[in-house]
């Protein structure tokens, strides 16, 4: 099957993928659309769907992958903005924005802390409950992302 080269700018986003996030040999096409009308992709090597999205919080503009772990881990101790911003040296708005990321990629985001970090299902919790405090500040797609891995989140 011959399909068009370079039209699709997206890189799998399944971390289970040998080729997660990689541009080099990847082999997606576009299929449908979500509810949200976000563009729906399909990886063909690992079958998996995924959505569009625009920066992944791992390929984040101002913070390194190790950075937003560490974040994270703040995060999970239920450090406020502030505070991380006191102990890591970042502006809160990078943070707050660091936050919308986190839960426009639940998922994903959920996946890597229990399975790379090595995070207890309670501490991940605590963390999008501190995220949820927050949520005055969140999209609704990002709400509606987060509801995915929190049971009985309501979006306001
Ligand atoms: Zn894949």
């Amino acid at each position: 099957m011959v399909r068009p080269r370079g039209e699709i700018s997206v890189v799998c986003q399944n971390e289970k993928c040998r080729f997660y996030l990689k541009e080099e040999g990847k082999d997606i096409i576009k299929r449908g659309k979500y509810q949200t009308g976000h563009q729906r992709y399909f990886c063909n090597h690992c079958k998996t769907f995924f959505m569009e999205t625009k920066g992944t919080p791992l390929y984040h503009k101002h913070l390194t992958k190790s950075e937003i772990i560490n974040i994270c881990k703040h995060l999970v101790e239920k450090n406020g903005i502030r505070s991380i911003e006191r102990i890591t040296g970042h502006h809160r708005d990078t943070i707050g924005r660091l936050l919308e990321d986190l839960a426009l990629h639940a998922e994903m985001v959920n996946s890597i802390l229990l399975h790379d970090v090595k995070l207890g299902q309670f501490e991940v919790d605590e963390m999008w409950t501190f995220i949820k405090k927050n949520k005055r500040k969140l999209s609704r797609e990002a709400q509606i992302q987060m509801s995915k891995v929190m049971p009985g989140y309501s979006i306001s």
